[in-house]
């Protein structure tokens, strides 16, 4: 099993779980092994013929193959088969449960037809939103399940998934209860609640009345009736949709109820978003194509994450790329992500995103390995996942490549990474 750990066993005698969790194993014949460096904002290390100890799901060592420490000499030994180990992918934005797809629309975009004029048709988000609430719990989960082993296969191995297709208190109550029984059935997410992702039509021509709903009345409720199921609370903060101001009201709420804010903001124009999130001490700020000099400093010396999503941006064809670089000399720890979603970005693929970190973003291969790794681990609040210096969760991703640069440099190539955990 990939991003899903084993469930808990509960019912095995206390004896079973603790000759189990206290096993060694050791990875070796590792063609070699790539990691960012926890300690550094931007370093990572490569070695060559290593090993990876773990003890108790923890890495416990890793290092050249010949410096092993010998008390691992009783471990049980995997063969590592002369693959590259890396950390597994982390993916820090996703709306991954929603109904329908919108592929007709997609096409119907590529003969010409906007945006605005397929929304004015009743399509855009509308038509997800309609196909959400139509959905039962059962339905959500499968589709969360199919969507997760996709992502899975691909070496994600944690991700964060958001509501936001219901727009109304019962069908988000719903995209919660799949949420709670996908993390049940032990998949590895962290849930951001999002209902203030766009106006629904019961608000039509009234911004401020939904807001305040939201704010004051179904997150509270949310919160209530699923307990410890959201950690994060999200809003789009967009012109033509919700203002920093309405975002501020949503963001301030979900603080009050636990939840660390995460924002959409600068995706079209400036809004203030990124300013907004540092201000507020948000874990991050998403898109930021067009933040402002001010935002990346302010996100640098605040400590949120700008979370850039450049398959996004490709989708809808699009030329203005979040400023990556100038971000990272702002001293931003930048994070990418997929942003998966029906309308703008049908992607359940990181290769597709690292691939575009570098060749739109103009990052480095580290830094977007970094970027997917261990700086989306950090904004998600896991300093254990992302790398795999010791104390990570040992959640490697065997690639059988000849160096991991080849994951970006041959382009379009499936590589499926063998996942231990
Ligand atoms: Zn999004």
């Amino acid at each position: 099993m990939l991003l899903r750990s084993l469930p808990r066993h509960r019912n095995f005698p206390y004896g079973w779980q603790n000759r189990k969790m206290s096993k060694q194993r050791v990875i070796t014949n590792l063609k070699g092994l790539f990691t960012p460096d926890p300690n550094m904002a931007w370093a990572t290390q490569s070695i060559e013929d290593a090993a990876l100890a773990i003890q108790d799901n923890r890495i416990a060592w890793m290092g050249p193959r010949h410096d092993l420490p010998s008390g691992w000499k009783d471990a049980e030994v995997i063969d590592g088969q002369g693959r590259w180990a890396t950390p597994g992918f982390v993916d820090p934005h996703t709306h991954l449960l929603f109904g329908g797809d919108r592929s007709q629309e997609f096409n119907r975009r590529l003969h010409g037809v906007t945006y605005a004029e397929l929304a004015a048709a009743g399509g855009g988000i509308r038509e997800t939103v309609r196909a959400t609430r139509l959905a039962s719990v059962e339905e959500l989960i499968q589709i969360g399940e199919e969507r997760l082993r996709k992502l899975s296969r691909k070496g994600v191995v944690h991700l964060e998934a958001k509501t936001g297709y219901g727009l109304s208190l019962e069908s988000e109550s719903r995209l919660l209860e799949a949420y709670a029984e996908l993390k049940q059935r032990g998949w590895s997410l962290d849930v951001t609640l999002m209902p203030a992702h766009d106006l629904p039509p019961e608000f039509a021509g009234d911004p401020d009345g939904f807001i305040r709903v939201v704010a004051e009345e179904w997150q509270p409720e949310l919160v209530r009736r699923f307990p410890g199921v959201a950690k994060f609370c999200d809003v789009f903060v967009e012109k033509g949709v919700f203002t920093a101001e309405h975002g501020r009201q949503i963001l301030e709420s979900g603080r009050a109820l636990g939840l660390t804010p995460r924002i959409h903001a600068d995706e079209f124009c400036h809004t203030g978003g990124a300013e907004l999130a540092a201000e507020l001490g948000a874990a991050s700020a998403d898109h930021l194509m067009f933040c402002s000099e001010t935002g990346m400093k302010t996100m640098a010396a605040a400590g949120v994450t700008p979370t850039l999503l450049p398959a996004t941006t490709l989708f809808l064809g699009m030329r203005d790329f979040a400023p990556a670089r100038r971000m990272i000399e702002a001293g931003c720890k930048v994070a990418l992500a997929s942003d998966f979603n029906p309308g703008s970005c049908a992607c359940l693929d990181p290769l597709q995103i690292l691939r575009l970190g570098c060749l739109q973003l103009r990052m480095t291969f580290e830094e977007a390995f970094t970027a997917m790794t261990l700086h989306a681990a950090r904004s998600l609040g896991h300093a254990d996942l992302g790398h795999l210096h010791p104390g990570a969760r040992a959640k490697v991703a065997l690639w059988d490549v000849k160096h991991p640069l080849e994951l970006v440099y041959w382009m379009g190539e499936a590589y499926l990474p063998t996942i231990l955990e």
